[in-house]
């Protein structure tokens, strides 16, 4: 296959890292390719280090989060683990960071990797124009889309943006079953986001939309607030535990009355 003329291939892109063989991001084995940016502040987010599209060094200089990389680049890359996608039915994740930040390099991404048979997955918050999210959807085979908090001054409270332009490309992506598998994931904060009434509100959003698959509850962990003090940055939350397996069940048994849910 001649890669060196594909359109697109010389883009540039700001990129965090690529994992191999992630068995969390998708169906099979993924190559996982993190872009840096996003313009949420989670304050329980574990990867500070997406939050800035720019190259970042630790205070004391001796780790560097980030790399500049054209999509030809990243695909060499993705490329090399296309034995094990075979086998195990995985493919290449372009998660972030908030991918949106750098749409027109994650859609050259996905567009290329189904250009090549490489199956695609996207991991988003959503939280960008409906233009830009468009055509990575056409090349994408499954998305998932964070949806944090139902309660638009609690979601304000703690991501730092408003819900509204999210729960409004949702529901564009989410109106009619297409070929795309449709994941929403919600992380679950205790004390945050797991109250009866935002999970209420939660499931009956996604009971009207056909084109959702599944919902999926993700437990609260505390991994990522060493690199917090590496970058001289302060981790938000209080002291919160993981919620225990029991917890995670409870608040699925809500949610499952309006729509499917995975834990
Ligand atoms: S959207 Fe993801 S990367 Fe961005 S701040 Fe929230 S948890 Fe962190």
């Amino acid at each position: 296959m001649n890669y060196q003329n594909y359109e697109k291939m010389d883009l540039q892109g700001s990129v965090l890292r690529i994992q191999k063989s992630s068995i969390f991001d998708g169906d099979g084995l993924r190559t996982v390719v993190f872009l840096k940016g996003c313009p949420l502040r989670c304050q329980w987010c574990s990867t500070p280090e997406s939050h800035h599209k720019s190259i970042q060094t630790t205070i004391d200089g001796s780790i560097t989060y980030g790399c500049i990389m054209t999509v030809e680049e990243v695909m060499v890359e993705v490329r090399k683990d296309i034995p094990f996608y075979f086998h195990s039915g995985g493919g290449m994740t372009v998660s972030g960071g908030e991918i949106l930040t750098q749409s027109e390099f994650a859609y050259h991404l996905v567009r290329r990797a189904c250009w090549e048979g490489i199956d695609t997955c996207i991991e988003t918050s959503f939280y960008g124009d409906w233009n830009k999210i468009e055509p990575i959807l056409r090349c994408t085979n499954t998305a998932f889309v964070d949806l944090k908090l139902m309660d638009p001054e609690n979601h304000k409270k703690y991501t730092g943006v408003p819900n509204d332009i999210i729960l409004s490309n949702i529901r564009k992506a989410g109106s009619k079953r297409s070929s795309m598998k449709l994941i929403i994931r919600r992380p679950l904060i205790p004390g945050v986001n797991d109250s009866k009434k935002d999970l209420e509100l939660l499931g009956n959003f996604l009971a009207e939309l056909p084109g959702v698959d599944h919902l999926q509850l993700l437990p609260y962990h505390r991994l990522g607030t060493d690199t917090y003090r590496k970058l001289g940055l302060t981790y938000q939350l209080p002291d919160i535990e993981t919620p225990s397996k029991e917890h995670m069940e409870q608040c699925a048994c809500i949610t499952n009355k309006y729509v499917r849910t995975i834990i």
